[in-house]
This record gives C-alpha cells, sequence and structure tokens, in this order.
C-alpha cells in the first residue's frame, strides 16, 4: 500500500479545545468545524468534542445535516446562516442555530413559522466588509428581531479581519464599534476567533469562536506563551520510496530547479499535489525524515516530491518522512513552517489534503 496517510491525533484536539476553553474561562467557545474540520473529518472531529463543546459552527447547512445524520445532536451555529428561504424549514426539524447578515434573511425568518424559536446570531459588518449589517442598521434590526416569535436566544456577532496580526490599530477599531453596539443593546456578543481567543482577552464575549487553533496551528503572527500550548493534530505522514545519489550540479524534478550544489543524496517521498501537498513549496521547504529536519529539493510532482537528505546518512528506503506535524521520535514540524515555505497559510495546507489520502483516527487511549 502507498505509505502516505493522514493521522489525526483526537487528543490533541480535546487538548486544543480545553486549551482554548482556558484561555476564555467566562466565555461559551463555540468548536469551529467547517470544511470538514479544516480537513480533518468533521464527523470523527465533532464526535470527540461532543459532551464537551456547547454548539459546533460550520459554514452551511450541508455541513450541519452531515453531523446530524452522524449522530452527533449538540447544536450547530451555520456562520453563514441560510442561503434560501427554503433552508428553513430544516433550521427548525434540526434545531440549528442561524447567523443572519442580509435583509432578505430576515425577511425570510420573520415571514416563516417554526415549530420553536430559532437562535439568531445577528451579524454586524464592523470592518471586515464582507458579510453583516452596518453599524447604523443594528439597532432596528434588534429590537425587531428581538420582539419576533420566531427568534430565540439572540447573539451579536461580528468577525475580525486581522487579529493574528502583530499591529492592532484596525482590530481596536472593529471592536470599539461592536463593543459600543453590545453595550447599548445589552447584547450577548460572539467576536472571538483563534488569534483573538489566544492573544485579545479584551475580545472574548459570551460565545467565542476558536477555528484553526483546535487544529494545533499557531494564528498569530508572533507566537506567545499561550499559542504555544497548542498541540499538531494532523500528522501527514508518508515515506522514503527511492534513494539516488548525484553529481554536483545534476539538476531534480521537474524544470530541473533545484541542482546539487554538491555531492548530493536525493530522497523520493510519496506525497504530491495530486494529494494536496502545496505545489508551491520552495525548495528549502521543511520536512521530517527519520524525525531529523531536511528540505525540499526540486519541484513538487503530482504523486512524489524529492528531499535533500546528504546529511542523513541512514536514511533508507521506508524511513519514515513527516511533511507535517508529530514524528515518531517526538520532533515536531508545524503546518505553519510549511505554510511559511509555501507562501500561504495553514488553512489552506489543512483543508487542501485531499480524500486520496486516507485519514486514520488516533482516539484518546491511542495517543
Ligand atoms: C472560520 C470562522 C471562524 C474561525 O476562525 P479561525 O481563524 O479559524 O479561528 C470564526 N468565525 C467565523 C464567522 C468563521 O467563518
Amino acid at each position: 500500500m502507498r505509505p502516505l496517510v493522514a493521522d489525526i491525533d483526537l487528543a490533541a484536539l480535546c487538548h486544543n479545545y480545553r486549551h482554548a476553553c482556558a484561555c476564555a474561562p467566562q466565555s461559551r467557545s463555540v468548536a469551529i468545524i467547517k470544511a470538514d474540520a479544516y480537513g480533518h473529518g468533521a464527523i470523527e472531529c465533532a464526535k470527540a468534542l461532543v459532551g464537551e463543546a456547547p454548539a459546533f459552527g460550520v459554514a452551511c447547512i450541508e455541513e450541519a445535516l452531515a453531523l446530524r445524520q452522524a449522530g452527533i445532536d449538540t447544536p450547530i451555529v451555520l456562520l453563514e446562516g441560510i442561503f434560501s428561504a427554503d433552508e428553513l424549514a430544516l433550521v427548525d426539524e434540526h434545531g440549528f442555530w442561524i447567523a443572519v447578515h442580509s435583509a432578505w434573511q430576515v425577511e425570510a425568518l420573520l415571514s416563516f413559522a417554526p415549530h420553536r424559536p430559532i437562535p439568531v446570531w445577528l451579524k454586524v459588518d464592523s470592518g471586515m466588509h464582507r458579510l453583516g449589517f452596518a453599524p447604523e442598521e443594528i439597532e432596528s434590526l434588534w429590537a425587531r428581531l428581538s420582539q419576533a416569535p420566531q427568534v430565540g436566544e439572540l447573539v451579536l456577532m461580528s468577525h475580525f479581519a486581522s487579529a493574528d496580526a502583530s499591529d492592532s490599530g484596525y482590530f481596536e477599531i472593529q471592536l470599539q464599534r461592536i463593543v459600543a453596539l453590545a453595550h447599548a443593546l445589552k447584547a450577548p456578543l460572539s467576536i472571538a476567533n483563534s488569534p483573538a481567543t489566544l492573544a485579545w482577552p479584551v475580545a472574548h464575549g459570551d460565545w467565542n469562536r476558536p477555528g484553526i487553533m483546535l487544529y494545533g496551528s499557531d494564528p498569530l503572527e508572533v507566537a506567545n506563551a499561550s499559542s504555544r500550548d497548542l498541540r499538531p493534530v494532523m500528522t501527514l505522514r508518508s515515506q522514503v520510496i527511492a534513494l539516488r545519489d548525484l553529481a554536483a550540479g545534476e539538476p531534480v524534478g521537474y524544470a530541473g530547479r533545484w541542482r546539487a550544489p554538491r555531492p548530493s543524496r536525493i530522497a523520493v517521498v510519496a506525497a504530491g499535489y495530486g494529494d494536496g501537498y502545496d505545489r508551491h513549496a520552495q525548495d528549502g521547504t521543511p520536512v521530517l525524515v527519520d524525525g531529523q529536519r531536511c528540505t525540499i529539493a526540486g519541484k513538487v510532482s503530482m504523486d512524489m516530491l524529492t528531499v535533500d537528505v546528504t546529511d542523513l546518512p541512514e536514511v533508507r528506503i521506508g524511513s519514515e518522512v513527516v511533511l507535517w506535524g508529530r514524528a515518531a521520535n517526538g520532533t515536531v514540524l508545524s503546518v505553519d513552517e510549511v505554510a511559511n515555505g509555501c507562501d500561504t497559510i495553514s488553512y489552506t495546507l489543512l483543508t487542501g489534503i485531499l480524500p486520496r489520502v486516507p485519514r486514520r483516527y488516533l482516539s484518546n487511549d491511542q495517543a
């Protein structure tokens, strides 16, 4: 069998979730598991967090229904609400909570007759300028929704454009706008994503919404003591399938991007962009071989990539390769470092791992 596998450490997921809660003891934390739990498998991750997380957050009703069909009856927030009015019947049937960010959603909700009031998270655009109502519109909407029989618990929500940055200027502007509104309306508040959960206690609300940190990626531009406690959840693991020795000056792979600067040994690894490993990985992107750091040498192919192992004479065919995560010897290569080498962010790497790569779940006892 092809050795490439994504090991998912559910104990690490629970650790990171508890860490998010410990960072914000006054808040309840919605575990964000949209996009198949950032590529980790939403059903398995939700099952690991059932009984801990008071609610899950997903992008759309399809993702929420898949969780219900798997037997998960925890509340689920649809972070973008409904995409068409006919979804309200399913929202009602399954007890989903909905974000409301647009006038048509308000009208659809207020002309619907649910069996029980639907919890609503009213979204204000505090400066991200993507979804949500302008701050000036909120007061009248809040009044309307809080009187409507269709509406259950009402929460004011917003999303930060730059809570991860070391320069907090725009973050503070957004925070001021939303906090002023929440005070005026005495509204329960939900604004903190992962970076705000880790670094901005002032942004902790009644409900926080940690996502990427649950998977062990550090969302902060500059790590802090708290973000360093996160544990990687996914280990993308493979093996060396071939080795070759090259004379100085010989090229490796497509277009010969990498050229041996000295007599070199190259390990060929079973993992490529056809698995979701980023083709933009530059020479020098880190990889662990037998738990030791080496670097990508040459362009990533569809099913393979090549690593310079000249300084590791012990490497054999079958040697363990970790593209990110934790090696057998305990060494960790963070997905954030790999993302740097690919000029991207951990979110795209994790959500990009394709179904071709089998997920292997390590439960609490095994991990
Ligand atoms: C994805 C998402 C989050 C989680 O963001 P992270 O940066 O992964 O913590 C929070 N809130 C909303 C509305 C989201 O869409």
